[in-house]
């Protein structure tokens, strides 16, 4: 008997809870002001489209959906990169965010020869761990989270970072690093790209969260086109189930930048012959929907509010946080709530905090103190603020 998912669990704790204030605040997925989950309408009406258009339901190639994995690599490069435009980007569909890391981290284990090692920031996604350790290759740390500030230990990483061996992978998460919700600031990112570069390394980004954090594809997209303006060969894994509420449809991507087109074809040629045996080609319907609404320009437009309306009351729930602490009396520092980005706050809490939070309060949440802002409403938020204000005295 294996162990159950440490994220999982909470979600399974909370449903056995009576408690009609009870919140859940473990699960990664966004939830409306009433605490329901969002199936966007830009993705209803592409799928009215596509059911329209009665199309078959023939496999697609193993690479999937030609429409989807265009427009997704032009959704994280620009539609303008030189990248593209050269045809340097080896781009495969994968299976949501984790599938995409696995095919990347396969074809890194097989046919990166400079290195195995994979550093991955601390803390990072706890899948992060397994999925590269799966695929052969060894997994190192670089500092990133600062407990002192609950920021970004620029410092730490930059140093840590420099002392990484030549050829070695380098893990980013392009943008709202989870679990932290800290991410480095533009000027940070540049300098990282640099010691990355003079280092010799490999950056490898993962991009969960792009127009999420920010409500700004644009902005999300920062990191990843400045490492490739810098002449960085980069690894990118994408996902859609947070940006398009897609979480169950698995709609991703993995790109590989080459130095040239022959060597894209040539990528292309060994990431058909690792995903045959894996699950031969993937799932196309959500596949379908992404294109359709990435190239309709309608329905883009539409999705773009819509993306921007998830980030924005994200946004709103962690201002309505912080000031219901500063109500409630609270003296902390709670400045981080607010800095931080993304779908999670890592809150500051210790572990002996997070269960009195769940045993006297019904708020879940894991152990490390990271809560899921979306699962904040302004109907519960007042009462996590007194909650949290209670177990921080
Ligand atoms: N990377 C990170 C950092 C994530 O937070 C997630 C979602 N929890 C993923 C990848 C992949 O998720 P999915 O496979 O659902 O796209």
């Amino acid at each position: 008997m294996g162990p159950p998912d440490a994220i999982l669990g909470v979600t399974e704790a909370f449903k056995r809870d009576t408690n009609p204030n009870k919140i859940n605040l473990g699960v990664g997925a966004y939830r409306d002001d009433n605490g329901k989950p969002y199936v966007l309408p830009s993705v209803l009406k592409a799928e009215d489209q596509i059911l329209q258009a009665n199309m078959d339901k023939e496999y697609a190639g193993i690479t999937g959906v030609p429409e989807f994995t265009k427009a997704a690599a032009e959704l994280a490069f620009g539609a303008d990169s030189p990248a593209l435009k050269n045809k340097l980007n080896a781009t495969t569909q994968g299976v949501s965010g984790t599938g995409s890391l696995r095919i990347g981290a396969s074809f890194f284990a097989k046919w990166y020869s400079k290195s195995k090692d994979f550093y991955i920031p601390t803390p990072s996604w706890g899948n992060h761990t397994p999925i590269f350790k799966h695929a052969g290759l060894e997994v190192k740390q670089y500092r990133y989270y600062d407990p002192s500030t609950c920021g970004f230990d620029f410092k730490g990483a930059m140093e840590d970072i420099s002392k990484i061996p030549e050829g070695g992978v380098v893990v980013l998460h392009a943008c709202a690093h989870n679990p932290t919700g800290v991410d480095p600031k533009p000027e940070q990112w540049q300098e990282m790209s640099q010691v990355i570069k003079k280092r010799g390394l490999f950056p490898f980004f993962d991009m969960a969260y792009q127009g999420f954090a920010s409500g700004d594809i644009d902005r999300d997209a920062f990191a990843v086109r400045q490492f490739i303006k810098d002449g960085h060969q980069v690894a990118l894994s994408q996902s859609f189930a947070k940006n398009m509420g897609l979480y169950g449809e698995r709609v991703g991507a993995f790109t590989l930048i080459c130095e040239s087109e022959e060597e894209m074809q040539r990528v292309m040629s060994q990431i058909k012959i690792l995903i045959r045996p894996m699950y031969s080609n993937p799932p196309i319907h959500g596949a379908r929907i992404a294109a359709r609404i990435l190239t309709t320009p309608d329905l883009r437009a539409q999705w773009l509010t819509e993306v921007k309306g998830m980030a924005d009351r994200i946004i709103s729930m962690r201002t309505q946080l912080r000031d219901g602490l500063k109500k409630e009396g609270s003296s902390r520092n709670w400045q981080h709530i607010t800095d931080q980005i993304g779908m999670f706050c890592f809150t500051g809490l210790n572990s002996s905090q997070v269960e009195r939070l769940t045993k006297e309060f019904s708020v879940y949440l894991t152990k490390d103190g990271r809560i899921s802002v979306a699962g904040l409403s302004s109907k519960n938020v007042g009462y996590l603020a007194k909650a949290m204000h209670e177990v921080t005295k």
